[in-house]
């Protein structure tokens, strides 16, 4: 690929070395599981964890005379990452054979698109943030391409004392490799790419995104240079599975270069590999040059060919997008872009908002989702999914403060007592005797006690009338927090006489 710088130095993500300022260049190969029932050339189960070697066909163990059949389902997925990616979907691509031998590889050769993938050129809006402020900026990462390959197999090396086990079920699931253009410039911008990319295959269902399994990882590219000068000799970190260690591995890699750089030296481009209990990268070979892997087309396989009216079918059933979804949420509910950020970035919480925002109001929704929901589901190390209070458990507890049945604190009790014991709202808030007092001569009875027994402070207040809150504080407390806020305040103020 010709390299093409993109943007201009800033100066916020330069790291100064002893010599001066540098700045890191960094792009991805992301490597995406496709999301799909039965691998890419064969009927074999991609389910996971299954016992060794359980979930390998004939095709897969690379037998004699073995043919590939294409699965149509993993080209669909392709395709609408592709259409997800905003790139350029390829009528016609082709499938070359890799050649290179490893004993995870029984057929010689991994099948993969090299010089015609089935997607081109696209680009992905990046929200990098929040920073101190809480702002959030976006950048544009490029798409080079997106290409189908198999995965491997898999070698256990830790068995048996003397031997290497071998397990194939992995060998021959569809793999998605995305690969960025060098547009990122720092540990938290690729961190986010990351992050985005998975919440749009999430969103699109096509890789499942889990990267403790595997199903998505990364190959990370990182080069310096001075700010604004040319393009350095890259390294290339194989595998990083997490987006924690993305981050990790550049924040080492480009510090070693620079290490070298400024010592005089010069960065060989070669592979490395990250080590995530010392937080180190380190050489694992040279780089290989594709004419290594002598590519050409797979006699077995027919280039892949499919017309603009197959695209468009699948383009029309494309769910919505995260960047479609936020900016729906704030022009149609108003939220912040702040608040529409945090809710859109995993699906699982934007689906839960929605259903909570349904017919209600929505900031108060984004509100209770983001910092009661998701603030408790931290607290408890749990996901969404485990959420113990429901959507339409949480939406009830709305509903009760709108209609005026409970205040906004006593919600807070109550989203507890929900999250804990589980039960319905409403029935809670009659059982437990909730409700909010709103019965004017009962709040009077209250302040008329509180104000007869404090003459002095009613002195005070009427010489600095926001005393009048600390009589507020006092009815709230003798009522257990149940009196309407707001009817207390104007009858404590009418009492007092004060404005
Ligand atoms: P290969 O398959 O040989 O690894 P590609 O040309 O497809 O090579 O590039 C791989 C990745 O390396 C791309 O994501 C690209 O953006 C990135 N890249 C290329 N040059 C640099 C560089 N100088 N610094 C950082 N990343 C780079
Ligand atoms: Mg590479």
């Amino acid at each position: 690929m010709t390299l093409i710088d993109t943007r201009t130095p800033d100066a916020k993500r330069l790291i100064s070395g002893a010599t001066g300022d540098w700045e890191i260049i960094i792009g991805l190969e992301v490597h995406a599981q496709v999301t799909s029932q039965a691998k890419l050339f064969s009927g074999a189960s991609t389910a996971f964890g299954a016992p060794p070697n359980a979930n390998v066909s004939l095709v897969d163990a690379a037998m004699p005379g073995m043919l590939p059949v294409i699965n149509e389902e993993c080209v669909k997925q392709a395709i609408r990452t592709g259409l997800g990616l905003k790139a350029e979907i390829n009528h016609k691509s082709v499938f070359d054979r890799k050649n290179y031998f490893y004993p995870d590889l029984p057929q010689g050769y991994q099948i993969s698109q090299f010089k015609q993938p089935i997607v081109g050129e696209g680009k992905v809006i990046v929200s990098v943030g929040p920073d101190r402020q809480g702002e959030f900026e976006d950048i544009e990462v490029g798409i080079e391409r997106l290409h189908l390959e198999q995965d491997a197999g898999k070698s256990m090396h830790d068995q048996h004392a003397t031997m290497s086990y071998v397990d194939l079920n992995r060998s021959g699931v569809a793999l998605m490799e995305i690969v960025s253009k060098p547009d990122m410039r720092s540990a938290d911008e690729a961190k986010a790419y990351v992050t985005k990319l998975r919440t749009i295959v999430r969103y699109l269902g096509t890789c499942d995104g889990n990267m403790d399994e595997g199903s998505l990882r990364a190959d990370v590219n990182v080069s310096v240079r001075r700010p604004g000068g040319e393009f350095g000799t890259r390294c290339e970190i194989k595998n990083v599975n997490s987006i924690r260690f993305i981050g990790q591995a550049i924040d080492y890699e480009a510090r070693r270069q620079i290490a070298i750089l400024e010592d005089g030296g010069k960065i060989d481009q070669e592979t490395r590999l990250f080590d995530p209990t010392k937080g180190e990268t380190r050489s694992m070979r040279s780089k290989e040059e594709a004419h290594d892997y002598r590519y050409f087309p797979d006699p077995d396989l027919l280039p892949l060919e499919f017309d603009q009216a197959y695209v468009d079918a699948l383009a029309k059933d494309l769910p919505e997008l995260p960047d479609a979804k936020k900016a729906r949420l704030i022009a149609s509910l108003g939220l912040s872009t702040y608040d529409a950020s945090i809710l859109v970035s995993e699906k699982a919480v934007a689906d839960y908002f929605e259903k909570v925002a349904a017919g209600r109001d929505g900031k108060l929704a984004a509100n209770w989702v983001i910092n009661d929901l998701l603030g408790a589901l931290n607290r408890a190390g749990k996901g969404i999914e485990n959420a113990p209070v429901s959507p339409d458990q949480l939406g009830a507890v709305i509903d009760l403060i709108k209609e005026g049945t409970i205040s906004g604190k006593i919600a807070k009790d109550l989203f507890e007592i929900v999250w804990n014991e589980g039960g319905d709202p409403r029935q809670l808030v009659e059982s437990r005797g909730m409700k909010q007092v709103t019965d004017t001569g009962a709040i009077e009875k209250a302040v008329d006690e509180v104000i007869s027994a404090n003459p002095d402070k009613v002195e005070q207040a009427r010489a600095k009338p926001s005393m009048a809150g600390w009589f507020v504080g006092q009815v709230m407390k003798a009522t257990g927090g149940k009196a309407n806020p707001q009817a207390v305040n104007d009858l404590v103020k009418a009492k007092l006489g004060i404005e």
